[in-house]
């Protein structure tokens, strides 16, 4: 097969695939065409590229000669018309937001692998770059919010004094929840978290922190381990509940999220003017609406004294390591797709009708045809 990486649209930093993949596919028996300037970035030269195998081509050329495309941000309108039937596309393109952009693509006669739509089975773990990318925001937030707190993380005993230790509150303890609790709790800070599913509870106390308990969340098994929408009732016990962890924090770090919803507000404008001056927010729900009301997405804002970090991008900011995990998730899926150097698509495959979204001409993902 000949592979084709694009370079990103800015002010995207990471790269698709690594030259460890570019090397080990190469040997495989593929031919592996790069814009030029591709991983630069990321810090990977044109050099570490073609010393991997690739050869260095325009975007032009990349998307007219590659039969397997690969850009992690969706192709512009631009690129449109050189996609076609025979043409496979890899990226995260959001496909429940993003329908008419699938039936725009779908009309071109692309196949189109959503790597975002990888199912959260045990056998594609080694493929799911949304944990992958959580696990660098995770990690990453709880830096930014380090950086930015007026105070130390860790309990210091110095000549100067004794320092108490930051409190640290973790909202969502999904795969960016974890991450930033042990993140946090490397720095020696004193971790909270809170999750409306009960079974995080023993992985929250894994890791070091204390789950703050709200009885009554309704936790559906058929959400295939996602959150599902609360009751009023709940929301209201929640919100007292989480207040008083809030406003005792230092840090808080939020990263609630319900598929296919706007974001929970979790931490409003009366609970920030409780909150300690100097206290900070990361919102890496900021994106999809925010967990906390005044969090703008891509901004650092001042509300009531606190410091909100909105972003949900962060995996761009550490493109090195977040690249390397991106294409190694990409390279795993293309073990299942590729046999030698031959694409081998088989829709009874979990993996393969989870993930491709279009094909001949059609959407086929079972979600966007209900
Ligand atoms: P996510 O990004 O969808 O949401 C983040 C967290 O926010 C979740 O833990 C969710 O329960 C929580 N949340 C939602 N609403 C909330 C609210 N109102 N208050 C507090 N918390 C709230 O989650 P994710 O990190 O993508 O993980 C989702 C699930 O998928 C988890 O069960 C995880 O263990 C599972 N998972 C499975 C695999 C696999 O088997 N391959 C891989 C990764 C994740």
């Amino acid at each position: 097969m000949i592979l084709g990486i694009l370079k990103e649209p800015s002010p995207e930093t990471r790269v698709s695939l690594h030259p460890e993949a570019v090397k080990a596919l190469n040997a495989a028996g593929n031919k592996i065409l790069i814009e030029k300037g591709a991983g630069e970035a990321s810090f990977l030269s044109d050099e570490h590229f073609s010393e991997a195998g690739a050869e260095l081509r325009s975007r032009a050329e990349v998307l007219k000669d590659a039969e397997m495309i690969f850009q992690i941000n969706p192709l512009s309108s631009a690129d449109h018309p050189q996609l076609g039937k025979g043409k496979i596309l890899f990226g995260v393109y959001q496909p429940l937001v993003e329908k008419e952009l699938m039936h725009t693509l779908a009309k071109t006669g692309v196949t189109l692998f959503s790597m975002d739509s990888i199912p959260r089975i045990t056998r594609a773990q080694s493929m799911d770059v949304l944990s992958s990318m959580s696990t660098v925001s995770g990690y990453k937030a709880v830096l930014l919010a380090a950086a930015q707190l007026p105070r130390f993380f860790p309990m210091l005993m110095t000549a100067a004094g004794t320092i108490a230790p930051a409190k640290v509150l973790v909202i969502g303890a999904g795969v960016a929840g974890l991450q930033a609790i042990a993140t946090a709790k490397r720095l020696g800070a004193v971790v909270e978290a809170f999750d409306t599913r009960p079974s995080v509870k023993e992985q929250v106390e894994s890791l070091g922190g204390k789950f703050v308990e709200v009885p009554g969340a309704v936790e559906d098994k058929a959400a295939g381990g996602y959150a599902v929408e609360q009751s009023e009732e709940y929301k209201q016990k929640q919100s007292e509940m989480l207040e008083k962890s809030i406003v005792k924090s230092d840090v808080v770090i939020t990263t609630a999220l319900i598929p296919g919803k706007k974001a929970p507000v979790l931490i409003t404008k009366p609970m920030l003017q409780k909150m300690k001056a100097g206290a900070v927010v990361v919102d890496l729900a900021a994106a999809n609406g925010g967990n906390c009301e005044g969090a703008v997405n891509k901004e650092t804002v001042i509300v009531e004294g606190v410091t909100i970090i909105g972003n949900s991008s962060l995996p761009a900011t550490m493109p090195e390591d977040a690249s390397k995990m991106y294409s190694k998730n990409v390279q795993n899926l293309l073990k299942l797709l590729l046999k030698e150097d031959q694409i081998n698509l088989n829709f009874d495959d979990d993996i393969v009708k989870g993930t491709c979204i279009t094909h001949d001409g059609n959407i086929v993902y079972e979600p966007l045809l209900k």
